[in-house]
């Protein structure tokens, strides 16, 4: 277990619930987190049984008849007070979230303060849907409105806990729902503290917690009494989620995984692009879904340009043992994606790839934790110059810090090299040109596109991946409207 400790409260006392119904839950069957950082064993956190999740299906549907009568208005004052409960629990949420992620403690404050934005962004008025004219003549007025869905299973991943989560949360309590969170079992704690220490916020029902895996997600794909699936994840896992889904008609929502392409154009601002590139690719060790996975580098620039990344990214993206340090870089979050990273890794060395910078795998962030026994899932910054287009690393989503640095010459080209058929989430586009930077932009098949930035989504902003990359979206009041119906009222004139 960690040293980190709160004022009040000795993380070594700490210990976990399932939150049914505002009850605390405990089970005889429960798992443990390793420290990705140390590989610490952390606390054992029960695992919800299928009973468990029936009576948080009836709860959640018992609270639903009178959740869904709530005006907007009052979701949005209980949002501000679900923020003001995040505020008041940030410094012990990022500690348990940098223990169990591997996050520096600034990384996981940074999480925590996303949930909180999240929660203030909803409760705007201008920011929630409401009620429009859709059609109106001599003879009829057609007015649309937004009515909820039921309970909605919010099936999240690991590598952002409480952004990811909060994000489903957010958009289902503003809109009406009542929403049960399923964090990814690699992270389990700092959700599951969240939504212990928000009890009495919201009518007991509307907001609940379950820990579990496969088993958990696949029965919240399969129950009748769940009107929504909105999942965070991978393309495969997305697909079987969809398939079970499809058995009652379940509304879903898919985020999925991204191989984002960033081109950098002949004229592109070199200071600060090499900044934005390195940015994009290493923060959170490139464990960020949008996070920038293949670099297009125009011909005329790519040695210079490559020359100055592998400066930045030995600079500003270092190793360090310590999470107290302010650092945007750290390990990878868990084995089975540190196995992923291990393989490409192989396979670059084995194939002769050049690797510029990094290329070094550690069981330990220093000489010193090794002597001490700590045992983490590092790999240094990688940076590889000129893997072929057909590399694993090219075309497979590494989701970690190893990146592959390609060169190009002409425009059309880079286009269809940078738009993939099973995968279309995020893009970047560096120019000085700003009309060429558009021109790029418009014809790349993704979601969303960056221009001269790094990709990072936006509250504003409709979230959503082409192709394998996604079903519907998330973000934006677009992002709500897949959390209700659309109800058409048509009055008589
Ligand atoms: P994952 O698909 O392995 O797991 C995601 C969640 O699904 C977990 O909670 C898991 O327990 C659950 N699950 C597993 N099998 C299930 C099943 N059969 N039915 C229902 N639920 C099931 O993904 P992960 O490794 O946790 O997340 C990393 C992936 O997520 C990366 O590919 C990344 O790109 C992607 N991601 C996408 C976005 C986005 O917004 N598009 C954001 C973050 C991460």
């Amino acid at each position: 277990m960690g040293s980190l400790a709160t004022e009040n409260l000795k993380m070594e006392d700490l210990t976990f619930h399932n939150i049914i119904n505002d009850t605390l839950r405990s089970s005889d069957n429960t798992h443990t987190v390793i420290n990705p950082r140390t590989g610490s064993s952390l606390w054992p956190v029960p695992i919800a049984s299928s009973q468990d999740f029936e009576d948080a299906v009836l709860a959640a549907q018992t609270a639903f008849k009178t959740w869904k009568l709530t005006t907007v208005s009052e979701r949005q004052t209980l949002l501000t007070k679900l923020a003001s409960n995040l505020e008041e629990h940030l410094p012990l949420l990022s500690q348990i979230l940098a223990l169990e992620s591997g996050k520096s403690l600034l990384l996981s404050e940074l999480d925590v303060r996303g949930a909180i934005a999240q929660c203030l962004h909803y409760a705007q008025p201008e920011n929630a849907l409401s009620d429009h004219i859709q059609f109106e003549d001599s003879s009829v007025k057609i007015i649309a409105t937004h009515v909820p869905l039921g309970t909605v299973a919010a099936i999240c991943p690991w590598n952002f806990p409480l952004i990811l989560s909060n994000l489903k949360v957010v958009s289902s309590l503003v809109t009406g729902n009542c929403v049960i969170v399923k964090p990814s079992p690699f992270t389990p704690y700092a959700v599951l503290k969240w939504i212990e220490l928000a009890r009495g916020i919201l009518p007991p029902g509307v907001l609940q917690c379950l820990n579990g895996g496969a088993d958990l997600g696949q029965m919240m794909t399969l129950h009748p009494g769940i009107a929504k699936v909105s999942f965070t994840g991978t393309i495969a896992v997305g697909k079987a989620v969809m398939a079970a889904c499809a058995k009652t008609l379940k509304k879903v929502t898919l985020e999925l995984a991204g191989n984002d392409a960033c081109i950098v154009c002949a004229d592109a601002d070199l200071d600060k692009t090499v900044k934005s590139v390195a940015g994009g690719a290493f923060f959170n060790a490139g464990q960020v879904c949008v996070a920038t996975k293949r670099v297009y580098v125009h011909a005329d620039i790519y040695e210079e340009f490559v020359r100055r990344l592998v400066e930045e990214v030995k600079g500003s993206y270092t190793v360090v043992e310590d999470a107290s340090v302010p650092s945007v870089f750290g390990p990878v979050s868990n084995k089975v994606q540190f196995e992923t990273v291990k393989r490409i890794v192989e396979d670059c060395k084995g194939r002769g790839y050049e690797i510029v910078t990094g290329g070094e795998v550690r069981d330990s962030a220093s000489d010193k934790d090794a002597k001490e026994g700590k045992r983490g899932f590092w790999l240094e910054p990688t940076i590889v110059k000129g893997p072929p287009e057909d590399s694993m690393l090219v075309k497979e989503e590494q989701f970690g810090p190893i990146l592959p640095v390609l060169s190009w010459s002409d425009e059309d080209d880079v286009i269809e090299r940078s738009n993939l058929a099973n995968a279309g989430l995020g893009a970047s586009v560096y120019s000085t040109d700003l009309a060429q930077a558009e021109r790029i932009a418009r014809r790349l098949e993704a979601g969303s596109v960056w221009i001269n930035q790094a990709e990072r989504p936006h509250m504003g902003a409709y979230f959503s991946g082409f192709k394998d990359s996604g079903f519907g979206g998330e973000m934006g009041k677009q992002g709500l409207l897949s959390y209700s119906y659309t109800q058409s009222l048509h009055f008589a004139k």
